[in-house]
């Protein structure tokens, strides 16, 4: 008899993104020539920078000729994409990351989950409400939690709430946790942490032993100077944190696919005897055990970034994106719409008017603007009364929405 993982059937049934793909399709059905404007998902929509295509068209020639062809490469990626990423994405930053510790991906979901292979069962786990979905349910399906209650919060598992109340930031829990997921720029609420913010959480876990597991891949739509885009530029970081980064949002490369994890040397966790364990070692035995590195092609697409050209591009969609949020952030506010978020993240998050809850705001929005976004209250039980739009659009799109909404509002 084969048994199925039943921490599988923990899982809340009727997940966002699907109730959200049934109510779009009974409307569409029910009003085929509405032209629906999809500001949900967060994928990107703008075309892959050249100075990537590029790249990939000659490693694709290359792969053609017997000495340019490339079989297995290292699991944990080419020197010479991670020695581009230490260089430039931390290095230049003040961060003291080498390559070594730079472990090449291909996505930023997978190692966000994957990194619990590696962490023991006993962890007390932190998560904000509302949360990227996929720290909590990779949780779920590993067993580190209980069942869900009513309001589809795991036992188990401390939830930090961020809201207006607080400027979007977790506080620190009053209650021990070993394990913190940190998002910064945030998806959904398109908050930051400020090096003050994050650093009180290197103080906090540096203070308790806990390991800080912080998702950059939103540092590239930065704007402020002033702010970190790594949790490395923290003093005391690389003894309590690992970072994950991707190259899905800033380059486009959601479909092409490449991430990468730091795991700093010295980082140690701790054993059931006690003893000091170096997480480096776990990762890199996992990852040479249960991957086999991202393709030839992707990574030099993904190199392609650092040049003077990609830098240049990525920098262009990066304002493109952000010029889209200004948009929706002033139009939504003339609107008379309490907006969150939108300047230094490609997500706004609207607080929903007197009387609607988050499903409710996103049925008007679809039915009365034939705009689809995402109602808060599936990203955790306090994102309710909150509704995420995302920056990841045509111009066109963005502007022709915003008119939209404006008039459903007003009309
Ligand atoms: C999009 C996104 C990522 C990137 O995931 P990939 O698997 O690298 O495409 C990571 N974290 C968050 C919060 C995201 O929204």
């Amino acid at each position: 008899m084969a048994q199925v993982n039943g921490n599988y059937l923990k899982l809340k049934a009727g997940y966002l993104f699907p109730e959200i793909a049934r109510r779009v399709k009974a409307f569409s059905e029910a009003n085929p020539r509405a032209a629906i404007i999809r500001l949900g998902i967060g994928d990107v929509t703008e075309p892959l920078p050249e100075a990537c295509r590029t790249a990939m068209k000659t490693a694709v020639d290359a792969m053609g000729t017997r000495e340019g062809f490339h079989g297995y490469g290292p699991e944990q990626g080419y020197l010479w994409l991670r020695e581009a990423i230490a260089r430039h994405d931390f290095q230049s930053r003040g961060c003291r990351i080498t390559a070594e510790e730079i472990f090449v991906s291909d996505g930023s979901k997978c190692d966000s989950s994957n990194i619990l292979d590696i962490l023991g069962e006993g962890n007390r786990i932190a998560v904000t409400d509302p949360v990227y979905p996929v720290y909590v349910d990779s949780n779920v399906m590993a067993g580190r939690t209980g069942e869900a209650d009513a309001a589809g919060q795991y036992g188990g598992l401390t939830y930090l709430p961020i809201n207006a109340g607080n400027g979007f930031t977790a506080r620190i829990p009053s209650e021990p946790v070993d394990l913190i997921y940190l998002c910064f720029p945030n998806n959904p609420t398109g908050a930051v942490a400020t090096k003050e913010q994050l650093k009180a959480w290197v103080d906090y876990a540096r203070a308790h032993d806990a390991l800080i597991l912080f998702d950059a891949a939103y540092e590239a739509f930065i704007q402020d100077p002033s702010l970190p885009h790594s949790i490395y530029e923290i003093e005391g970081a690389r003894e309590c944190a690992i970072e994950f980064r991707s190259f899905s949002k800033n380059a486009g490369f959601t479909g092409t696919r490449c991430a990468l994890t730091v795991v700093p040397r010295g980082l140690m966790g701790t054993a059931a005897n006690g003893e000091k364990v170096e997480l480096w070692g776990l990762w890199n035995r996992r990852q040479c055990t249960k991957f086999n590195g991202v393709s030839y092609i992707v990574q030099r697409g993904a190199e392609a970034v650092y040049s003077p050209e990609g830098q240049a591009q990525v920098k262009g969609l990066i304002a493109f994106y952000m010029d889209n949020a200004a948009i929706i952030r002033r139009e939504l506010s003339a609107a008379g719409l309490q907006v969150y978020g939108g300047e230094q993240a490609p997500y706004v998050w609207i607080k929903t008017p007197t009387g609607l809850d988050s499903w409710g705001f996103f049925d008007r929005l679809l039915n009365e603007a034939h705009v689809v976004g995402t109602p808060g209250s599936g990203f955790g039980a306090a994102g309710e009364g909150y509704f995420r739009l995302s920056a990841f659009n045509s111009r066109d799109n963005v502007i022709e929405a915003m008119g939209r909404i404006t008039r459903a509002l007003h009309g």
